[in-house]
């Protein structure tokens, strides 16, 4: 199951949360609950800012 991660930032707190870009299931903000990312069957739809990659290892 290999796939990056990625370092998003909300939109609306600016909470940053790390986001697998295969989401199989909705990612909301841990702070606010604001959607930050929906799955699509394949690589999830962010609806926050990508602050940063994290590779996967
Ligand atoms: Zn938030």
């Amino acid at each position: 199951m290999a796939g990056n991660f990625y370092r998003v930032q909300c939109p609306d707190c600016e909470n940053e949360q790390v986001v697998f870009e295969k989401a199989s299931a909705t990612v909301a903000c841990a702070v606010c609950g604001t959607t930050l990312a929906r799955p699509t069957g394949g690589k999830a739809d962010l609806e926050g800012e990508v602050v940063e990659t994290v590779e996967a290892r």
